[in-house]
């Protein structure tokens, strides 16, 4: 059987925090706040993950309050995640995700996000779709308040 899971997530940026998207630490005045790192692209996979197996979303299993997540790299979250997922007996067939920033430029740093998901996610990098996409200077994406990030997994379970 298969199914498909959705996930969405946006972040605040603030000057001065280090910004990590994809797992990848990128060069910029501003960086995503957040509870752990604020990668925004690792939190939206994270939750199409749990959507596609009924398991809540990341709040759930990483409330904000514990203080063990303070900081925490978002792909080591990912990677508890995955061992959700193989416990299930589920391999994912593929991601696809969009970042929404209107800066940096973030299509540069693809390669390196999916070098950096795509073996935690178990999967060739033919398999990881990462698009980069400015808001056109609308709303609080396009004003450079923020990052938005969209994800879908379709994953393949036991029958
Ligand atoms: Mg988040």
């Amino acid at each position: 059987m298969h199914k498909v899971g959705f996930g969405y997530d946006i972040h605040r940026l603030e000057a001065g925090r280090r910004l990590v998207l994809g797992g990848v630490d990128i060069p910029h005045s501003a960086g995503l706040l957040g509870h752990s790192d604020g990668d925004a692209l690792a939190h939206a996979v994270i939750d199409a993950l749990l959507g596609a197996i009924g398991e809540g979303d990341i709040g759930t299993h990483f409330p904000d309050t514990d203080p063990r997540t303070e900081g925490a790299r978002s792909t080591a979250l990912l990677g508890t995640i995955m061992g959700l997922i193989r416990a299930r007996g589920a391999e994912i067939v593929n991601v696809d995700a969009v970042i929404v920033a209107e800066e940096p430029k973030m299509g540069p740093h693809v390669p390196a996000m999916k070098a950096a998901l795509a073996p935690i996610l178990g999967i060739p990098g033919s398999s990881l779709g990462i698009k980069a996409k400015t808001n056109e200077g609308l709303g609080p994406v396009g004003e450079k308040w923020a990052i938005a990030c969209y994800a879908v997994a379709l994953l393949k379970l036991p029958d």
